[in-house]
């Protein structure tokens, strides 16, 4: 006996909601929020208007010629996702959060940030709608984006560093949700990724879904038919659910997930969460989380600040085990290799989180017929990850 919203918060065995009593209160309030207004003609004009005029939607398919030829194998295309306001996808699902907070009628903002990213979208939005905005931020990743923080800072949003656990983005999750669980009436927390409690992953994938059917317009309008694979990186898994959700159903289109494996996936430094996570909770869902011997989270690594996250969205974990899509771990050398090439054949600097998917497409394309087709999502633009990327190459730029 599942009752209906029960169902709904599974993807198979994975997602739910782990969290506290009184949290699950307040977050099956959202729920039913976002469920109305999902539906709702006047909430998406809305939306549909500021994607538009704020952000720049709709991102472009762009036909990479120059990469096709070099690869020699399947056509590909890249959503251009680094093209929208503030450089990445992060704003269409905090543009979608934000208006569902503001008609649930709160008065303040709260989001945790990695590399920060995710902090400065939602400071952005919060300053658009005159919203208060409090960001929690582990001590060590202010440390390493005092720039990130600036900007949060002119956006008039609030940081507070975390100083608990190993400082890092995991610590910023638990001190949002501590935070959350102190303010439920006026507050909402806008979560960065398709991951945490639901309804979260779900209303993330719905916003960031805009992605896929863009992409579906766009390439039958170019091709005439569906993409033979879509390839998009997977941190959280916001960018790659929303490249994927629209695609999910037709089984022509492989679905492929590049993650993070740092120095390599049988080193210790890694984030290769679904290659060799094992399942368990963590921040408030059911899902595959990086584990050490003794079921204890274990710390991720990746080059890039950001992409050091133990966890990913359940619907990954879901589709992994039925099997529906492919997940593949790109070490950080592959991932500054793929940077390197697209700057040099395509004049587009990705960020180290796409560089990712580019290095999944350099592995798979050659191998592919002239005639297929590969869609590779570009999350974000890469000016933020230059600095990491010259100090790889051992390059002094200051
Ligand atoms: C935050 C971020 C990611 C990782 O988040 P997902 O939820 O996995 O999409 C990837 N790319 C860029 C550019 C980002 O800013």
């Amino acid at each position: 006996m599942t009752n209906p919203v029960e169902q709904n918060m599974y993807y198979g065995e994975f997602g739910g909601q782990y969290v506290p009593a009184n949290i699950k209160v307040a977050l099956n309030k959202v729920a039913a929020a976002y469920l109305k207004y999902r539906d709702d003609p006047e909430f998406n004009n809305e939306l549909a208007g500021l994607l538009k005029d704020y952000s720049g939607r709709a991102t472009p398919l762009y036909y990479a010629t120059a990469l096709t030829n070099y690869l020699g194998g399947a056509k590909v295309y890249l959503k251009r996702e680094d093209l929208n306001h503030l450089g990445a996808h992060k704003l269409n699902n905090v543009l979608g959060q934000i208006l569902i907070a503001k008609r649930m009628g709160k008065t303040r903002i709260i989001a945790e940030t990695g590399a920060g990213q995710h902090g400065v979208a939602t400071a952005a939005a919060a300053a658009r709608f005159g919203l208060k905005c409090e960001i929690y931020m582990g001590a060590v990743d202010c440390e390493r984006q005092k720039l990130n923080i600036f900007r949060m800072n002119l956006l008039g949003a609030t940081v507070h560093p975390v100083q608990s656990g190993t400082r890092t983005l995991k610590d910023a999750v638990s001190a949002a949700l501590d935070d959350y669980a102190h303010h439920l009436d006026d507050t909402f927390y806008i979560v960065g990724s398709a991951v945490g409690p639901y309804p979260y992953p779900q209303m993330v994938r719905h916003f960031q879904s805009i992605i896929g059917r863009e992409t579906k317009q766009q390439v039958l309008a170019k091709e005439g038919r569906l993409p033979d694979a879509v390839i998009a990186y997977v941190g959280g898994g916001s960018n790659a659910i929303g490249s994927f959700a629209e695609f999910i159903n037709s089984s022509g289109v492989r679905l492929i997930g590049a993650e993070a494996a740092g120095k390599g996936a049988d080193t210790p430094d890694n984030a290769a969460t679904m290659t060799n996570g094992r399942v368990g909770i963590s921040d408030g869902m059911r899902s595959y989380v990086l584990m050490d011997d003794h079921d204890h989270v274990q710390p991720a690594y990746s080059i890039s600040a950001g992409l050091d996250y133990p966890g990913v969205g359940p619907e990954h974990s879901y589709l992994k085990d039925t099997h529906r899509a492919e997940y593949y771990a790109i070490t950080d050398d592959e991932a500054v290799r793929a940077f390197q090439l697209l700057s040099r054949l395509e004049g587009i600097i990705p960020t180290l989180e796409s560089s990712h998917a580019i290095a999944q497409a350099v592995k798979m394309v050659p191998g592919m017929a002239k005639d297929q087709v590969v869609v590779v999502t570009v999350s974000g633009r890469g000016d933020k990850d230059v600095n990491q990327v010259a100090d790889y190459l051992g390059v002094q730029v200051d």
